[in-house]
């Protein structure tokens, strides 16, 4: 069913063009250590995919490799509809679609808030200086911070400093937004903030492949969990059968030590 809608041509476009991030048999190895032996995974647009798992279990590098941070060893990764695993596609101008949030905070430390936000529209996107200091403001707005667009990096504290890379990702319009463990380096009190940004996003339709430990979140705005474990996707399924009511031991067995 997935390859056939990954491989439709115009018959199935209708299909095709709801599908933001479709991937298919995807491996990964370092040498010999095999991180992900297949994993196959659909976000349809506007959906938020929340990926769930013990550590180690291939999580970031999946995300990772949807990002092209990691280039895959096989299998087939589209994300609106370029297929960023075709050895001819221009993985710049690829991934240009698609934001990224880390757990670490990555902003440039020597800029200040509003030239972290405009640098990669001036340079990559090549707006103008006006147009990139619009955007940027709207979108500082937008995650609850715009009085802070003097602010050094460090000035900031680690919420604030993840909603200004939220921003800053949110600023080169991305088709989809891929989130690897965004609030676990927080301070338990700056979490909610940060995630309340998250779920305004979801509200509003953004695409979402989010890695998370918080569970709550998950449950309460993932439409699809995907439970990972030693390189392979164990469990998926909306949030109430993957987090309420798991059929799989693994999965059992991790959602007992973290619920
Ligand atoms: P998770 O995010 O679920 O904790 P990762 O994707 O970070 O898991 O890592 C999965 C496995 O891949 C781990 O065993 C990790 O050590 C290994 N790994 C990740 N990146 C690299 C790399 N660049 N080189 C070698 N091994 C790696
Ligand atoms: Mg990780």
């Amino acid at each position: 069913m997935t390859d056939v809608v990954a491989e439709g041509g115009a018959a199935e476009g209708a299909v095709a063009e709801d599908i933001a991030v479709e991937i298919t048999g995807l491996k990964k190895s370092f040498g010999p250590l095999d991180v992900l032996k297949g994993i196959d995974l659909q976000v349809r647009r506007g959906e938020v995919v929340c990926v769930i798992g013990p550590s180690g279990s291939g999580k970031s590098t999946l995300l990772r490799c949807v990002n092209l941070l990691e280039e895959p060893s096989g299998g087939k990764i589209v994300v609106d509809g370029v297929e960023l695993t075709d050895p001819d596609v221009d993985i710049d101008r690829a991934r240009t679609r698609i934001g990224m949030v880390f757990q670490g905070f990555n902003l440039f430390s020597h800029l200040n808030v509003l030239n972290n936000l405009t640098v990669a529209q001036r340079k990559v996107l090549k707006r103008d200086q006006k147009q990139a200091e619009e955007i940027a403001l709207r979108n500082l707005e937008r995650v609850g911070l715009s009085e802070k667009v003097d602010a050094m990096p460090a000035q900031l504290s680690g919420g604030q400093q993840q909603r200004v890379a939220i921003a800053r990702a949110l600023s080169m319009d991305p088709d989809v937004m891929l989130f690897d463990e965004p609030t676990s380096a927080l301070d338990p009190e700056l979490v909610g903030d940060v995630l309340a940004v998250m779920r305004q996003l979801a509200d509003e339709g953004m695409t979402m492949l989010v890695v998370t430990h918080e569970m709550q979140f998950a449950r309460e705005v993932a439409d699809k969990v995907l439970f990972m474990d030693g390189g392979y996707v164990v469990e998926q399924g909306p949030a109430e059968q993957v987090i309420g009511a798991p059929q799989q031991e693994r999965t059992k067995t991790f959602l007992s030590r973290v619920l």
